[in-house]
């Protein structure tokens, strides 16, 4: 990555223009919004699904740490390892409650958890939450776990 690009916005994302939303992503696209479309895998506004204030800030709490994280990570300096780490740990925090979050919006919505990978490291085959094998039968990236509500 190069100094430019740090100083611009890393990705140019737009909104989604699908009819209906069916379903959520909670994914670092390196935007100010993590809520992504599973269709079409652009952000959704919290308020055109109905989020609340306080899911939306929870999702914000959320946010918060889990982008920093990976930042760290792309940055490839003194805390890759550990941002690396923490971002690969089932139980660690952000996953924790990046989890309970797409649980309690999938009340609402299906909502799933895009859960780190590091290409590096080869394709995912099963659930890093559970261990079971991935569902391959998806439309972006690897595979899912619908019991672990988590996408790779
Ligand atoms: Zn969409
Ligand atoms: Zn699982």
């Amino acid at each position: 990555m190069n100094a430019y690009h740090r100083l611009r916005p890393w990705t140019d994302i737009e909104s989604c223009e699908c009819a209906d939303v069916k379903g959520l992503f909670l994914v670092d696209l390196l935007s100010d919004n993590p809520i992504h479309c599973e269709n079409c895998r652009r952000e959704v506004d919290p308020e055109r699904i109905g989020l609340t204030t306080e899911e939306t800030e929870a999702i914000a709490h959320w946010y918060w740490a889990a982008n920093a994280l990976y930042r760290l990570w792309l940055l490839s300096g003194e805390y890759e390892m550990y941002a690396k780490e923490r971002l690969l740990d089932p139980s660690g925090e952000v996953n924790v409650e990046g989890r309970q979050i797409a649980q309690a919006l999938s009340a609402k919505l299906p909502t799933r958890l895009w859960f780190f990978h590091d290409s590096d490291d080869g394709e995912p085959t099963a659930c890093p939450v559970c261990g079971n094998p991935l569902n391959t039968a998806v439309k972006w990236g690897t595979g899912r776990c619908d019991a672990c509500l988590i996408q790779i």
